[in-house]
């Protein structure tokens, strides 16, 4: 069966058809500026040349009729008729409390999606428009709605509860979230695969690390802690978000500084992390570049992140009463050895141990995947791409089941 996956943004739309029979990418793309003048269709069939088809998108639902032209295409295309569509997996970000795992959508769970948008203004209304979209365009396909946040549904309430009144929780859904479920589960599974065991035995820390940044304790294949929470903006300092602060520094700088309510929010989430600290980027390979060139607080800004990082693998193997495996996954995890070598440094009385060579190696820069930790230690650390349209795949086919 082949699976269009949809992850819509509030003017982008990214899009994957995989055919399940052996879980091939058979083409991908994205559909920018929608809603916006001078819209762009960037599509690719796997294998061959990228190429851009300029039109003008009013919005989600003309970006996807013309998504599923170019699919069916006789010289873009990979399949012959949309009815090789056999399901859609949409790609949520907020499914609260309420949603413990995927599910196929209907109406009521679409009320409980849009019953979410007080929790992800931004994020979850786009994530509607793309299914609404697609219902219209493909009526009677099933289609699915896997959330950032389900995976970590199963954090107890003491990981989960912030130590604010009680009624806060209880009258506004103030508590920990979390959020890159689709990935932690997705790294931890492989990772298991990887070392030939079962998930069911293993303490293993997840640390995603890309432009949005967060790490997960995965105990025995269940989420029981994250950095990221009620929003995206807690636990570890990334591209420009500020990650965890004193929460009194909020109305310190409103006052210093004359912010406003929306003043702050763009400062902690757009001017902050290792951009704020080195003022050079948000991007770390730019980063890496600066520290080269011994710009010293883009050296800091990376000092930042590592000491961070290392920290909450600390405090994981804490809470999970033991570590087995620490997993480095999206494009910082995946790409930079030093930011894996350098936040693991002194971790060695936990039994973690990167090995430079393996960390360094030809293998592992090309293939994304493998073990980088010394032999000579009991924790594993590996490095996995994430693959969240994969696992949005393997969810859609196992709710279809
Ligand atoms: P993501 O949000 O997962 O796409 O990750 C974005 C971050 O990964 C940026 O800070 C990039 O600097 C970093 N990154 C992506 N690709 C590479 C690469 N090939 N080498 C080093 N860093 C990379």
């Amino acid at each position: 069966m082949k699976i269009l996956i949809i992850n819509a943004g509030s003017s982008s739309l990214k899009y994957q058809l995989i055919d399940m029979d052996n879980e091939n990418v058979l083409a991908k793309g994205n559909a920018e500026r929608i809603g916006i003048k001078d819209s762009l269709l960037t599509h690719e069939v796997i294998g061959k040349e990228k190429f851009k088809i300029s039109k003008n998108f009013n919005d989600h639902t003309e970006a996807i009729k013309e998504v599923i032209k170019t699919l069916i295409s006789a010289d873009k295309g990979v399949i012959t008729d949309m009815s090789e569509i056999g399901a859609v997996g949409h790609r949520v970000v907020h499914g609260g409390e309420r949603f413990k795992e995927s599910v196929l959508i209907d109406d009521e769970v679409m009320d409980a999606i849009r019953a979410n948008i007080d929790l992800a203004p931004l994020h979850n209304p786009a994530n509607i428009m793309g299914i609404e979209a697609c219902m219209k365009i493909m009526p009677g396909v099933p289609m699915s709605a896997v959330f950032d946040t389900a995976f970590h549904q199963t954090m107890p309430r003491e990981a989960f509860l912030y130590a604010i009144p009680y009624e806060s929780y209880l009258k506004h859904g103030i508590r920990r979230y979390g959020f890159h479920g689709t990935s932690h589960k997705y790294v931890s599974l492989r990772a298991a695969q990887i070392l030939n065991r079962p998930i069911e035995e293993l303490k293993i820390v997840t640390c995603h690390l890309g432009n949005g940044s967060s790490i997960a304790a995965v105990k025995h294949g269940k989420s029981i802690d994250t950095s990221m929470g009620f929003t995206p903006l807690d636990g570890l300092p990334m591209g420009t978000r500020s990650g965890s602060i004193d929460p009194a520094i909020v109305s310190y700088l409103m006052e210093k500084e004359d912010l406003t309510i929306d003043e702050t929010s763009e400062y902690l989430n757009k001017q902050s992390g290792v951009l704020g600290i080195s003022g050079v980027s948000s991007d770390f390979r730019d980063l890496a570049d600066a520290a080269a060139d011994n710009v010293e607080r883009a050296k800091l800004a990376l000092e930042v992140f590592n000491y961070k990082v290392k920290k909450y693998i600390g405090e994981y193997a804490a809470a999970m009463g033991g570590i087995d495996c620490v997993v480095f996954t999206a494009g910082i995890g995946e790409n930079t050895p030093a930011i894996r070598e350098e936040s693991c440094q002194g971790l060695e009385f936990l039994g973690i141990k990167v090995d430079p060579v393996k960390n360094n190696s030809k293998e592992i820069q090309t293939s994304k995947e493998g073990i980088v930790s010394t032999d000579d230690t009991p924790v594993k650390v590996l490095v996995v791409p994430t693959n969240e349209e994969l696992m949005i795949a393997r969810e859609t086919i196992n709710l279809l089941k």
